[in-house]
């Protein structure tokens, strides 16, 4: 070959901005002793701007040209993977991808022809491999015909490669994202088990889904005892707090008792919800039981009614974990709780807002909160922040209340609380 005129190299890349696979670069350059004819450079443009087929097209020609005896052009192809991606960062990949393509395109070329090296967009790369810094031209993809050429190559081949990794990976949506930040995709990935080996888990968006963590639903009886599980979950979790109470008696100190669970959520940063003081519910739950020692049948009763409404939340929300704090307390029985807790996780809880039975399993996290000190943490913790600690259960039939039975039940019906 008889290389007379300077060659310029062109270097463009595809796929800087998804969130999957590799990062593709192609150095190019034509011959300047054996052109293309000007009628096929005509045709030329930026890829984007072409439709797939008249890609593919502009691709195989491009290709014939390359492989002849005498070749109208040089390119060379170089792939850097999401694992550098997610080591290097993006720019640094991108810089990787397309020095080692020009490393091989040097291979091809006599170097005393070289004229000038020149990369779209304004990365402003250096490569230690020239001795004068590349040109950067913006927008280069639209202007200038190897940059053209050069982009076609790099796309055209990533949406071959594309498309075998669609067949590796068939519910990814391929066709619907094209491995972008889209609508579909960020839906694809709510579920973070669906996160494939070639997502590139140091972007934003994957990086968030794969450190999320899950959703746990913490039934809370009663801030003292809240507090340590609500610290010690945290680490794990995603806690949200379910406030669901109607036991406790009388209204205002219901109410107050969940002005504690605000202070205390906002002091952890944790969401929570507050249920519905149905008292009524309470009361036929434990009609002809009233007068059981504290810790038996009724208080067995009053923790099923909350279990079986912090169940039935958890599942209205679509939350699998669920626990409570009712065993924080010393003075709860942990076995009585435990049965409980399995048969919720397992039992049809009904929804009345939708008049069905929810039936999704759920998960119950058996933890003895009150072991490892968890009850003196607490105390601890209630006195450092200041948190009301109540001095007896929570109904009127608790082994501590201050109150006359008779004189609540006055209260109730005045105020038409409950129908007992
Ligand atoms: S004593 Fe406590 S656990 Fe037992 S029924 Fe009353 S509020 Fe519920």
């Amino acid at each position: 070959m008889n290389f007379d005129k300077k060659f310029k190299i062109w270097i463009d890349e595809a796929w800087r901005w998804p969130w999957l696979w590799s990062v593709v670069a192609c150095s190019l350059c034509f011959n300047p002793e054996n052109m293309p004819e000007s009628e096929f450079l005509s045709l030329l443009n930026d890829s984007k701007k072409l439709t797939e087929k008249k890609r593919e097209e502009l691709f195989d020609k491009l290709i014939e040209f390359s492989i002849w005896d005498n070749p109208k052009l040089f390119f060379w192809v170089w792939v850097v993977d999401s694992n550098l991606i997610d080591e290097i960062n993006i720019k640094n990949a991108n810089r990787e991808a397309m020095r080692r393509s020009l490393v091989e395109i040097l291979r091809k070329i006599d170097n005393s022809k070289i004229g000038s090296v020149l990369i779209d967009g304004n990365d402003n790369y250096t490569f230690e491999e020239l001795e004068k810094k590349p040109i950067s031209i913006i927008g280069g993809d639209a202007k200038i015909i190897e940059i053209s050429a050069a982009s076609i190559i790099a796309k055209v081949f990533r949406d071959k490669l594309m498309s075998q990794y669609a067949l590796i990976y068939p519910d990814l949506w391929i066709e619907n994202h094209k491995w972008y930040g889209t609508k579909k995709h960020k839906e694809y990935l709510k579920d973070k088990s669906k996160i494939t080996s070639i997502h590139r888990t140091s972007y934003k968006p994957v990086k968030e889904v794969l450190n999320a963590k899950p959703k746990l639903l913490l039934h809370i009886c009663c801030w003292p005892d809240a507090t340590v599980p609500i610290m010690d979950l945290k680490k794990d979790y995603e806690v949200i707090c379910f406030w669901y109470d109607p036991n406790i008696q009388p209204r205002t100190e219901h109410d107050k008792r969940f002005w504690e669970l605000v202070k205390v959520c906002d002091i952890e940063w944790v969401e929570y919800i507050e249920g519905e003081y149905d008292v009524a519910n309470f009361f036929n739950r434990i009609k002809w039981l009233e007068h059981t020692p504290e810790k038996w049948e009724k208080c067995t009763h009053c923790y099923d009614m909350r279990l079986e409404r912090t169940a039935l939340e958890a599942r209205k929300l679509g939350i699998k974990y669920w626990t409570s704090t009712l065993n924080t307390s010393p003075h709860k029985d942990l076995d009585k709780m435990f049965n409980l807790w399995d048969k919720w996780s397992i039992q049809e809880t009904f929804d009345k807002t939708k008049n069905e039975n929810l039936k999704d399993k759920l998960d119950f996290l058996k933890i003895a909160f009150r072991k490892n000190k968890g009850f003196e943490r607490s105390v601890e913790y209630t006195t450092k922040h200041d948190i009301y600690r109540q001095n007896y259960c929570g109904c009127i039939y608790s082994d501590t209340f201050p109150w006359w039975k008779e004189q609540f039940l006055e209260k109730l019906k005045e105020n038409n609380e409950t129908s007992i």
